[in-house]
Formats: structure tokens, C-alpha cells, sequence
């Protein structure tokens, strides 16, 4: 199988090419060539298997130039029990004969930004090594927050990779500016970057395409690679856990075998989406996707009127990585409903490039609807739904999760649909404690408190342990100092990466 380009202007590659490119050539995503289906026999066989087996058998599928041996190496290391708390790896938990909760953030960073991180860091020095790269991979990631921390734990010590991660210096919380500089691993570096998240990431961008950089580190024996959530090394392994959770429920009698159900999917990049479309598209029974957004509501208003239109004002939320105004992963998606169409893809996206908007066809839009239901959740609506979950079942989510069961509530209103439903859960109640211990236990209790206090506070009350990767980070050294003006970014790559620095 290769994957060719949402674009249609460049050469089609091999998995292992589009997982070192990460991006292909015409400025589009890699898509594979063909659709991969899972026959009702397969599936049934899945029924018995753990995670680990499933995984295996559903990214070979993608993979196809990456040996049984070695993704089941991949695997095995991502799913770990040292990296994940429990050995479901993504339990599923029951609220009530309708309703159910995919937790995907058992892993070292709790968010669900783990499940890929964890494997592709495994994939890449394999696919770098296929395609005849000699030079080590060198990854730079722009974050405002959780995917920094989940690129530095995937990537820490992996063989043949460097990896320099930019945060700007005040655009994120203390845990997660202490996740961060505490970083373990002789591979990394983290670097403040005196700037908002914005000049960040195109100071990451200028340094990719910057000829004079890229001829430096390759002197030093270094190419770039990205581990931002275009890179399909990121998105096969999130199509694993909706088969599983699938599985999971007919496993445990909840569901009979072919039954359809319902995904509610938070959404920011429409990265986990998509992989859950993916997912239906290979023959898992899914009727629809519930797409959730913040107030940030860009894609409701696509889905609901097939205008995609980012001009708009950005607001910062307590879902804060959902705050995006442009869903670079919904392109597959457009590229999959138009019968990969790629003419019409270029077009739009030169649209959204020149414009900040384009609006595709009615045919176009009547097959996304066909799937697709949105909604969004503004915060004080956020809030009320981690409190009245907390008070009605006992379960504490966290502010992305809780837009996710908002949103669900206005489906089933709206379309009267009481069908099984699960809700893709993306970080632990306790990476987003301020909000979260305020919805359940009142102002009063988290006022003058500062985060690690929360934490103690949050976990007594409700009685659930605080995840081992929040627990003492405010006591454990501090390894990156470094902070930078925003165009000193690409000196301090090429000094990292020759180790003067
Ligand atoms: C990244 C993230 C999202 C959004 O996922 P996309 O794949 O970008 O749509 C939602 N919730 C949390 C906690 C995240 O970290």
C-alpha cells in the first residue's frame, strides 16, 4: 500500500516514507491509497484479543513495509505497564444503558495525546532506517501545552532521535510548564521561547524550510521530521482504540456483535475524530460521529453549513487544547468524501489560504452530515456539566471531556437518537484540576490555592489517586533552564543539535 497526497502533486510513498515526511511535498497530508476493510470474521476474532493484539493487527493493515516483528515491538513498548497506569490501556466505563466513557489518558502525560506519541517515536527511527535515511532524526514541536510533554516522554531516549520542544514562556499552566522542565532523558531539550504560542510556531516553521539551517544540521548528520498531528504515524494508532472500545463492549455483553454505536469525539485538530471515521470506513459499526467543539465552534458551523470560515475571533477556554481555528486534519476527511478528489481539496485549501474561508457543494456536505453531528459547549456550560455528571454517576471528567458530554445531551435532544453511545475521554480530571475542583467542590474551596495543593484537595474529595505523572513534579529538579527571544530560535537548534549549548 502507499500513501499518496490530499493534493494529488506529489509521488506516492511507502508508510515508512509518509511517516518520515510527515508532510507531503504539495503541502497535503498523506492518505493511503486504497481503503483497508475488516471483514465481520476479523472482527469477530478481535472480540478475544487484548489491546496490544489488536493494535498489532490493525496497524499492520496501514503499515504494510513494516514487519509483524516489528510493530509488535512498537506496541509492546508504547503500551507498556511502566507508561500506562492500568492493563485495559484505554478502559471503558459504564454511566448508564446508553451512555459510556473511553479513557485515553492512562498514559505517562495524561492526555490522550499519548497513544500516538507513545508509538510513533517507535515507528520513526524504523522508517527512517527503511527508506535509507543514514541521519539521525531531529524533531522540533511548537506547544501550547500537552503535546510538547507527550512528544518529550514519547521520544526520550528512543535511539537515533534528538528532540527540541519550544513553549512559550508564559502561554502555559504550571503543571504543564513543570511537566515540561523536568523532562528526564539525555535526547531532549526545552526551550522558553519569550513570545505568545503563535510566533512559537512559526518560528518552528521557518526553521523547518530554512535552507541554511537544514544544510547546518545536515552537516552535523541531522534531517528534520515533525511529530505534529498531520503525520499519519500519529492517526493509525487512534483508529486502535475505537475498534477496541467496540470490542470492549461486545466483550462485556453490553452491546450485541454488529450493533452500531455512537463516538462523541472533543475536538481541536480533528485529528482523534478523523481517526474514528477511518474507523467506520474500515467496517466498524458506527452510526454516527458527535463532533464536539468550544466555543472556538468553527467546525460545528462547517458541519452544519458546509462554510469553513476561521475568520473569526479566538477565544482562550478551560478546554484550551481545543482553542483552534484551523483543523488541518479535516483535509483527509474531504479528501475521503469527495472519492479523493483532489482537484477540489487544492481548491479549498487555497481558499482557506488566501480567503480564511471556502464552502464546498451541497453533494459534499449532505455526505459529511450523513456522519457528522456538532455542536459546542461555552465554559459556564462546560462547568455545569463536570458538576452534574460528578453529582448524577460519581465520574469526574475533565473540562474536554465534559464539552463532549454537553454536546452528547444536545444530540439526543435534538435527534431523539438513545442508541449506545461513547464518549472519547482526552486527559485525566487532574491535568485541568482549577476548573474541575472548582465545578465540584465550589469557589470557596479553590480559592488562594495553587495547583499542586489542588491536586491533594481534588483527590481527597473524590477519592481517585492523583496520576503518577502530576504527582510531586513541584519536587523534582528542574533540567531546562533555557529561554529564548523568538529569533534566536534557529541558532539555539543548530547549538543544541552540535552540543555547544
Ligand atoms: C489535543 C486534544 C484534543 C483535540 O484533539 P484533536 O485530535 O486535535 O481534535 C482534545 N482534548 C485534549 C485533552 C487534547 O489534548
Amino acid at each position: 500500500m502507499l500513501y499518496e497526497s490530499t493534493r494529488g502533486n506529489s509521488q506516492p510513498v511507502s508508510a515508512a516514507g509518509a511517516i518520515k515526511l510527515g508532510i507531503a511535498s504539495d503541502g497535503g497530508l498523506f492518505v493511503p491509497d486504497r481503503s483497508v476493510c475488516v471483514t465481520s470474521g476479523e472482527l469477530s476474532a478481535m472480540v478475544r484479543m487484548s489491546y496490544h493484539q489488536r493494535a498489532q493487527a490493525l496497524l499492520q493493515l496501514f503499515l504494510t513495509d513494516f514487519t509483524p516483528d516489528e510493530i509488535r515491538d512498537c506496541v509492546a513498548g508504547a503500551y507498556s505497564v511502566e507508561k500506562f497506569d492500568t492493563p485495559e490501556i484505554t478502559p471503558v466505563r459504564k454511566l448508564d444503558d446508553h451512555l459510556y466513557v473511553l479513557e485515553l489518558w492512562h498514559g505517562p502525560t495524561c492526555a490522550f495525546k499519548d497513544m500516538a506519541l507513545q508509538v510513533l517515536p517507535r515507528l520513526l527511527p524504523r522508517a527512517a532506517a527503511k527508506t535509507g535515511e543514514d541521519r539521525d532524526i531531529a524533531i522540533l514541536v511548537a506547544t501550547s501545552g500537552d503535546t510538547g510533554k507527550a512528544a518529550l516522554e514519547g521520544f526520550r531516549d528512543v535511539p537515533g532521535t534528538r528532540i527540541i520542544v519550544f513553549y512559550p514562556a508564559r502561554g502555559v499552566s504550571e503543571v504543564q510548564r513543570l511537566q515540561m522542565v523536568t523532562q528526564q532523558g539525555e535526547n531532549v531539550h526545552v526551550v522558553a521561547v519569550e513570545g505568545n504560542f503563535d510566533q512559537t510556531q512559526s518560528g518552528v516553521k521557518e526553521i523547518f524550510t530554512d535552507p541554511a539551517v537544514n544544510a547546518a544540521i545536515n552537516r552535523q548528520g541531522y534531517r528534520f521530521s515533525s511529530a505534529n498531528s498531520i503525520n499519519w504515524g500519529r492517526l493509525v494508532p487512534q483508529i486502535v482504540y475505537y475498534f477496541s472500545a467496540y470490542l470492549d463492549l461486545v466483550a462485556q455483553g453490553e452491546i450485541s456483535f454488529g450493533q452500531t454505536i455512537n463516538f462523541v469525539v472533543p475536538t481541536g485538530n480533528f485529528g482523534n475524530i478523523l481517526a474514528a471515521f477511518y474507523a467506520r470506513q474500515m467496517g466498524l459499526p458506527v452510526n454516527r460521529l458527535i463532533c464536539a467543539a468550544n466555543r472556538n465552534n468553527v467546525l460545528t458551523d462547517f458541519i452544519r453549513t458546509g462554510t469553513y470560515d476561521r475568520t473569526r475571533e479566538f477565544f482562550r477556554t478551560i478546554s484550551p487544547s481545543m482553542d483552534i481555528l484551523i483543523s488541518s486534519n479535516l483535509e483527509r476527511l474531504l479528501y475521503e468524501v469527495t472519492g479523493r478528489d483532489a482537484g477540489r481539496v487544492r481548491g479549498w485549501m487555497a481558499m482557506l489560504q488566501s480567503e480564511g474561508r471556502y464552502r464546498v457543494d451541497g453533494g459534499t456536505l449532505e455526505k459529511i452530515q450523513a456522519v457528522f453531528w456538532s455542536d459546542f459547549a461555552g465554559d459556564p456550560a462546560t462547568m455545569e456539566t463536570i458538576r452534574n455528571t460528578y453529582r448524577q454517576y460519581g465520574y469526574l471528567m475533565d473540562t474536554h471531556t465534559a464539552v463532549g458530554k454537553y454536546v452528547y445531551d444536545r444530540y439526543v435532544e435534538a435527534t431523539g437518537d438513545t442508541g449506545k453511545t461513547v464518549i472519547a475521554s482526552t486527559a485525566s480530571p487532574f491535568k485541568f484540576n482549577q476548573s474541575v475542583a472548582t465545578a465540584v467542590l465550589g469557589e470557596e474551596a479553590v480559592r488562594g490555592k495553587g495547583e499542586f495543593e489542588l491536586l491533594e484537595i481534588l483527590s481527597r474529595a473524590t477519592g481517585l489517586p492523583i496520576p503518577k505523572g502530576l504527582k510531586d513534579l513541584d519536587k523534582k529538579p528542574v533540567r531546562h533552564t533555557l529561554t529564548v527571544a523568538p529569533e534566536e530560535m534557529g541558532r539555539v537548534v543548530q547549538e543544541l543539535l552540535t552540543g555547544r549549548n
